[in-house]
């Protein structure tokens, strides 16, 4: 069981389905409950033990948990090399980067390869020992394996709510009525305060483990061989740390994660560049704040503030009005933002958002930018609060609001800004999944009138030369036939449209490598996607009910 706790939770490699693992764990706690002086602390099925009476014992940290100087872009990071260089002479030096994630720091203590403890940074000298917390947390092993597990071990980690847990709680709440949580960071932090380990164990948290504090019995040398030791040991360290040699390797990483920090199921909010030789790390020391062999590289901030131009309403795939704020151009997390969402009306008007007004915008995981807040104090005088549009901006359609809904929507099931939506949304990946049908092409295709629903899609070769009439191919691209007209031999024209019967085809249809290569293209695109897509029927054409799975669009 413990090999399949560390496959799951530290590898990300499980070898069996999560329901084979809970068998295992059933038969385990049935043999403890037949022979309970068998049970020991490091089962897997005594993570979430007792609650500690009122409150968390203090520990002090052997080794103070420092917090580490920022730099925010290249200069200030080779200014930190120089000073290494004034300490100890410029020489080449290996450093090693990883991300810098966002959550809060914890030691994990291990006496004989067991968990012992578990400390929170606290003020970096005395932290809360959140033991029963830590152990409840999946990614943390209880025992370590591998080879020469050390007597005593202290290594530092951060705990952090991946956003998918975090979304998942804030909806709850949302569905309760209570107040959202502001960020993931928050609720990791009031989660290991939590006096009840259930919480802990229901929230999801988890862990990378990015230093050794301390160590007996193990000699190590380098920052680089720490992570790969831990790691055998069983501990989950940061999968794209990398060991670089020069600052100049150090700023290429950098500017790599700036790129795929986005892409991350959890928040960074930088890069940590710590030098590798651990001989080199003793001889640089610390100040009486920071390490001076250490350093964060933090991005720009995902936060700036900006005025509201116009609001403006868009109509999405079901009819349902989305306002939308076009700001003042502004720099935000490496790009420009012009606009950000305001979600729905009610949101707008919860925050008051009106044209004129100096907003906090912030970009979160998501690529669309919201509207955090305004700024009061900077509201100018005439300002009038924002109404929705009693009429669908695109097809004029007069909107409707039903009672007790958010929403206010286009009814026009027809309306070209729905068609167009639903198109994307038809040809996207976890959908139909059509390759080369991108926003873009979908835009074209509704604008010329080609395709006013899902069925045109289907008929578009027939229709092909309605849309580009020069360009008009005279050769199959099979190359061996010159392509004729609709009508000659081989070929039913009942189907096709009066415009279509002037279309040129190859005429080898079932012989010829490509129509027979697109044809079956094009039955694996269907059986890949025989599942229901939500705006479907609740039938499959089968006749078997539609299930939805979770929160997925997946049917
Ligand atoms: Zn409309």
């Amino acid at each position: 069981m413990r090999r399949h706790e560390h496959l799951y939770y530290v590898a990300d490699q499980p070898e069996i389905a999560d329901a084979e693992y809970d068998r295992l764990e059933r038969e385990l706690r049935e043999l403890e409950a037949q022979f309970p002086e068998l049970v020991t602390p490091d089962s897997p099925t005594q993570r979430v033990g007792e609650r500690p009476s009122e409150s968390f014992p203090t520990w002090v940290h052997r080794v103070p948990m420092l917090s580490l100087d920022n730099t925010y872009n290249e200069e200030e990071l080779r200014e930190f090399e120089k000073r290494i260089f004034r300490q100890v002479g410029e020489r080449p030096i290996d450093y090693v980067a990883e991300p810098k994630i966002d959550g809060l720091s914890m030691a994990l203590h291990y006496e004989d390869g067991r968990l012992v403890r578990g400390v929170t940074r606290g003020d970096g000298v005395r932290g809360d020992d959140v033991t029963p917390n830590v152990r409840a947390i999946k990614s943390v092993p209880l025992t370590l394996t591998g080879e020469d597990v050390p007597r005593r071990l202290e290594v530092r980690g951060e705990v952090f709510l991946p956003r998918a847990q975090f979304d998942a709680i804030n909806r709850e709440r949302e569905e309760r009525e209570e107040e959202p949580y502001a960020n993931p960071r928050n609720v990791a932090s009031g989660t290991m305060k939590s006096l009840d380990a259930h919480v802990v164990a229901a929230r999801g948290l988890r862990i990378y483990v990015y230093s050794v504090a301390q160590v007996e019995g193990v000699t190590i040398r380098s920052q680089w061989e720490a992570l790969e030791k831990m790691a055998g040991w069983g501990l989950k360290t940061h999968p794209d740390s990398r060991l670089c040699h020069g600052l100049d390797a150090v700023l290429a990483y950098c500017d790599e994660w700036r790129e795929k920090r986005d892409t991350l199921q959890y928040d960074i909010d930088g890069v940590v560049v710590k030098v590798d030789s651990f001989a080199l790390q003793q001889e640089l020391g610390a100040t009486s704040k920071f390490p001076r062999w250490a350093i964060a590289y933090k991005y720009p901030a995902r936060q700036a503030t900006t005025v509201v131009h116009d609001i403006q309403v868009y109509v999405g795939r079901t009819g349902k009005f989305t306002p939308v704020a076009h700001l003042e151009p502004v720099p935000l997390a490496g790009s420009t933002v012009g606009r950000a969402t305001l979600h729905n009306e009610e949101e707008v008007a919860r925050k008051d958002v009106r044209v004129g007004d100096t907003v906090l915008i912030e970009k979160g995981g998501d690529v669309i930018p919201k509207v955090v807040k305004v700024v009061d104090a900077k509201r100018p005088e005439g300002t009038v609060p924002w109404a929705p549009p009693s009429r669908c901006p695109v097809c004029g359609a007069e909107a409707v609001k039903p009672e007790g809904e958010v929403d206010r929507r286009c009814p026009n099931a027809s309306c070209p800004a729905q068609v167009e939506q639903r198109l994307r949304h038809f040809a996207r990946r976890d959908t139909m999944d059509i390759e080369g049908l991108g926003d873009v092409l979908v835009h074209q295709l509704v604008e010329k009138g080609l395709v006013r629903d899902f069925a045109d899609l289907y008929h578009l070769r027939e229709r092909r030369d309605d849309a580009w009439p020069t360009s008009r191919p005279t050769t199959c691209s099979c190359r061996s036939r010159r392509a004729r007209r609709a009508s000659c031999a081989g070929f039913s024209t009942a189907s096709a449209s009066a415009s279509s019967a002037s279309g040129r085809r190859c005429c080898s249809r079932g012989t010829s490598g490509a129509s027979t290569r697109s044809r079956r293209r094009r039955w694996r695109r269907w059986s890949r996607s025989t599942r229901l897509v939500p705006w479907w029927p609740a039938r499959c054409a089968s006749g078997s009910t539609g299930r939805r799975t979770s929160a997925s669009s997946r049917g």
